[in-house]
């Protein structure tokens, strides 16, 4: 077990289309599910934000997500996005490659989820809102995607201090709407 440094925009292993698992079962992924456990708790502490860190942003180049939502957590081996609703939402989305920028995105507003835990159980998880937008925001570290790669409409760049001087945290998320089709 141990804290690890949290990867920084520009690392190149952040652009990594991550390793699909092949054992959740072994005593490596538990290594890194944990290491991610012990991480995500440090930088919770250090930036008073946070629910969730893929396996790249601790230098692990691997299919794995830990997410923990107050008391509730999952490590979720090989996470996919199987299915989502046709409604979409605005996030102004956070992240900690780039801990003091907000980006807005847009994303499903609801979304199947399937992954493994680590005893090798597959489970299916419908997600709204919150959720949905952060396993989002998580599978596509894995395969090599920013926030800011998905940046929508004008202006959706902010830094942290100067978006938190202008908005309530509770507007971070935009209402639901149906999907525009390009
Ligand atoms: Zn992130």
């Amino acid at each position: 077990m141990a804290v690890r440094r949290i990867r920084q925009l520009g690392d190149p292993i952040l652009r990594a289309r991550c390793e699909r698992v092949e054992n959740p079962k072994s005593a490596a992924t538990r290594l890194v599910a944990d290491d991610l456990r012990d991480t995500l708790r440090a930088a919770k502490e250090k930036y008073k934000m946070g629910r969730a860190l893929a396996a790249p942003q601790i230098g692990a180049p691997v299919r794995i997500v830990f997410v923990q939502i107050d008391k509730q957590r999952w490590s979720m081996i090989n996470p996919e996005i199987t299915d989502v609703g046709p409604d979409d939402f605005l996030v102004w989305d956070d992240c900690f490659s780039f801990p003091n920028l907000y980006v807005r995105v847009t994303r499903a507003y609801a979304a199947t989820l399937t992954y493994t835990d680590l005893k090798g159980k597959e489970h299916t998880m419908q997600l709204e809102g919150p959720m949905a937008e952060l396993l989002q925001h998580e599978i596509d570290h894995l395969d090599g995607i920013l926030a800011l790669d998905r940046a929508s409409g004008l202006d959706p760049f902010a830094f942290r201090s100067e978006w938190e001087k202008a908005h309530d945290r509770s507007e971070r998320y935009g209402p639901r709407k149906p999907r525009e089709m390009p």
